[in-house]
């Protein structure tokens, strides 16, 4: 943030002249749409997938250099590519963001972990931030979600996010519950539920509808039409 404050009447100058040219603060990137929950408040895991290489990003994190302070690699789920932390990593290498967060549904711990580890150690000036999404508690969490055992995979995936976190200070990690017809009446047991996992944050989105999620009405399959935006 103190890093940003000096440069806000740039952005402001080119937002209203165009001048001087401005390379935004915040970057998205969907590494790949694949995901292995199948979310009633989602249909990315259903779009084809023709995800850039490892190598193509290297070059575009060369040619966007420094300048962006916040960097986040989202999906699909991005813990399925194995890539991921390496295409952090190049845009820490290239970019030096401050920030650097990557969202999951926690399945895959192994994998998560072993990526978390590397990326903490290899980007130590960067805060590396971790959201687990959590949309419910316990089974009803798996019926959002379409995936018998979600929860239960997560909270392992917690509990070793926590260990690893004494390793590594500049790890944060923050539930994330994506608001629906789903959930929506329920959301006081869910705060409370989620709030005994003890997260550095939490934070809350709005299910809406999103071209990158494919959740745009008319466009989607029927059943879509009753969630909430
Ligand atoms: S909301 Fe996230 S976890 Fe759920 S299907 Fe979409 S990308 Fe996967």
């Amino acid at each position: 943030m103190f890093t940003l404050l000096p440069k806000l009447p740039l952005y402001w100058a080119y937002r209203h002249f165009g001048w001087p040219t401005m390379m935004p603060f915040s970057i998205v990137i969907s590494v790949s749409y694949r995901c292995n929950s199948k979310c009633k408040t989602c249909d990315v895991w259903r779009k084809p997938n023709d995800d850039m290489t490892l190598e193509e990003w290297d070059k575009t994190f060369a040619n966007i250099g420094r300048g962006p302070l916040y960097f986040t690699f989202t999906g699909g789920e991005p813990f399925m590519r194995k890539d991921t932390v390496d295409m952090a990593l190049s845009a820490y290498r290239h970019c030096r963001p401050s920030v650097i967060t990557i969202p999951t549904n926690g399945i895959l711990s192994r994998q998560i972990l072993e990526q978390v580890d590397r990326l903490c150690a290899g980007a130590p000036k960067a805060n590396i931030g971790i959201n687990l999404s959590l949309d419910e508690v316990g089974q009803r969490h798996d019926e959002i979600r379409m995936v018998p055992g979600n929860w239960d995979k997560a909270m392992k995936t917690w509990a070793e996010l926590k260990a690893l976190q004494k390793q590594h200070k500049n790890l944060v990690l923050t539930n994330h519950t994506v608001i629906s017809n789903f959930n929506i009446d329920r959301f006081f047991e869910i705060y409370a539920g989620l709030e005994a996992l003890e997260p550095d944050s939490y934070i809350t989105e709005i299910a809406e509808e999103r071209v990158e999620l494919d959740t745009m009405i008319g466009t989607s399959p029927p059943w879509l039409k009753n969630m909430a935006r």
